[in-house]
């Protein structure tokens, strides 16, 4: 017989750990599934070939052009705490044009039917920046200050960024090898691992979900039934829910969407599942210098230059200082034809490893990227890059490369495009027409299954993402817990 439980949410990471800790704290019985291992703090160290199989998952490649070049490498995380366990913790709400956005996009609405604006998650906002200890970062490494000084000769600002970093960050530069310390916040450590030793949550690690069940209902729509999912021993295991939460990622989510058949329910919205992915496609630029940097042992972002952040300003961003750690740099730099470096060019760069500093810049896309589903879940992904994105993306680059020279550095090396913040490919909105999911993130045309990850972003967010997935997921379990009651059967019988 298969188990059942209130809730199943599948994916722990910046989305399905909060929405999964949240009902779980409010009594729910809920399972929380993860293909990736339990691995807590006191098993990381900056090893970055073990991190990288511990704790991350093998980079996707977006195809951007017919001839397969220029392609843009995706990256994700793989653990109980999903990306937030590798994330660098850069912790910003979203913008006012990211709202506007949203409901040009989609006729995403909030509350009383109005667009969907700050008041909506301003709440959420406050209460996840308390929960994951956001603070402003102003102490700047070497590094930054340097690099400022390239920014300024340009007429042009840094600014300290917000980050879920506590007071105990020690800037050992470790962020993206798994916080050894804590300081950094990840769902795992700030919600769910304590919701597993209180009892109150239960999680299915290194566990991979393949299906999500639905069955019809008398009104001719569909409604969520559970789950199927692979266990640690190869077991194929079903769980029955009459509520299921899918927040697998991006890159994932619409996927298992796609394998359970629910692209295909003959509606606009069914239809939209997969097919407004964006990548805020990203590159980091490095300058070599004469001075040693040591960018790589420095808390990773701690400044950023908004001046081209709006879409009418040049609809960018670039953050400093970071550094890619080596294995990592060594396997994404480029040369000017976007080839990667190689032999006596590329030896030259990482011979300087320590005199090198990167400015990272995002562009804002344009929610153009297609997501193909493969048995395997790895996925296919079309990313085309419109004009405009061309653009954002030539322009960003031209801008850190004049910055980095104006700071002194004496050559300029970059990667290739590069994104780990895919966002909307299962958007949101008020019109069925426009969006897979409604304003509450459940699928237009499935009751009971809800989107609460990245995916449900309407349109490409101007900063980093998670603190806006964080709160999204905030209010998406109290809209859950309010409003689904009637579905539990203890709870209808009671
Ligand atoms: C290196 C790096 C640095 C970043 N830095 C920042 C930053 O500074 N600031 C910022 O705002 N954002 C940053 N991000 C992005 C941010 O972490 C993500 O946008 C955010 O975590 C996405 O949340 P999510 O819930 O959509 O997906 P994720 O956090 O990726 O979680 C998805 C989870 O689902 C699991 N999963 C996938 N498929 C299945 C399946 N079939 N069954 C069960 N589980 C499954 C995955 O293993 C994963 O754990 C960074 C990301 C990376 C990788």
């Amino acid at each position: 017989m298969a188990e059942y439980r209130d809730v199943v949410v599948v994916g722990s990471g910046a989305g399905g750990g909060i929405v999964a800790t949240r009902l779980a704290e409010e009594g729910r019985r809920v399972l929380l599934i993860e293909s990736g291992g339990y691995h807590l703090a006191g098993s990381y160290n900056r090893w970055e070939l073990r991190a990288s199989r511990q704790l991350w998952n093998p980079p996707r490649f977006a195809r951007t052009r017919e001839d397969g070049s220029r392609p843009i490498v995706m990256v994700s995380g793989k653990s109980v705490g999903g990306s937030t366990n590798i994330n660098t913790k850069v912790g910003i709400r979203a913008q006012p044009q990211d709202y506007r956005k949203w409901y040009e996009a989609a006729g995403l609405t909030g509350a009383n039917g109005r667009p969907f604006g700050a008041a909506d998650l301003d709440p959420w906002f406050d209460r996840v920046e308390q929960r994951m200890q956001v603070r402003r970062r102003a102490d700047w490494s070497h590094s930054v200050r340097v690099v400022e000084r390239g920014f300024r000769a340009l007429g042009h600002e840094l600014h300290p960024v917000m980050s879920y970093t506590n007071e105990d960050c020690e800037s050992c530069g470790s962020c993206t090898a798994g916080c050894p310390t804590n300081a950094g916040g990840t769902t795992l450590n700030r919600y769910i691992h304590g919701a597993v030793v209180r009892g109150q949550l239960e999680v299915a690690a290194d566990s991979e979900v393949r299906e999500i069940r639905t069955v019809p209902t008398a009104g001719g729509r569909r409604e969520a039934s559970g789950v199927e999912y692979v266990d640690p021993d190869g077991q194929h295991v079903v769980v029955e829910a009459p509520v299921v939460v899918v927040a697998a990622g991006a890159m994932v989510t619409p996927q298992l969407l796609q394998l359970s058949g629910l692209d295909r329910l003959g509606t606009p919205a069914s239809s939209l599942i997969g097919t407004t992915l964006g990548t805020h496609t990203s590159r980091m630029v490095h300058g070599v210098f004469d001075q040693i940097m040591d960018a790589h042992v420095v808390y990773p972002i701690t400044a950023h230059c908004k001046d081209f952040a709006d879409d009418t300003a040049g609809g960018f961003v670039v953050e400093a200082t970071t550094l890619l750690d080596p294995i990592a740099l060594a396997s994404n730099l480029v040369d000017t034809d976007f080839r990667p470096l190689w032999g006596e060019p590329l030896s030259r760069v990482m011979n300087n490893y320590r005199y090198l500093a990167a400015v990272f810049m995002m562009t804002n896309d344009s929610n153009v990227g297609v997501v193909r589903a493969t048995e395997d879940l790895v996925g296919e992904f079309e990313v085309p890059i419109p004009d405009e994105d061309q653009r954002r993306l030539d322009d960003a680059f031209a801008f850190c490369h004049e910055v980095l020279r104006a700071a002194g550095a004496r050559d300029v090396v970059p990667t290739g495009y590069l994104t780990s913040h895919m966002q909307g490919s299962v958007r949101m909105g008020g019109d069925p027409e426009r969006s897979a999911c409604d304003p509450n993130q459940q699928l237009w045309d499935v009751d009971g299954l809800y989107v609460g990850d990245a995916s449900a972003i309407s349109r490409t967010l101007t900063f980093n993402p998670s603190l806006t997935i964080m709160a999204l997921a905030e209010r998406l379990a109290q809209h859950i817990h309010d409003n689904t009651a009637e579905r539990l059967p203890a709870l209808a019988a009671a």
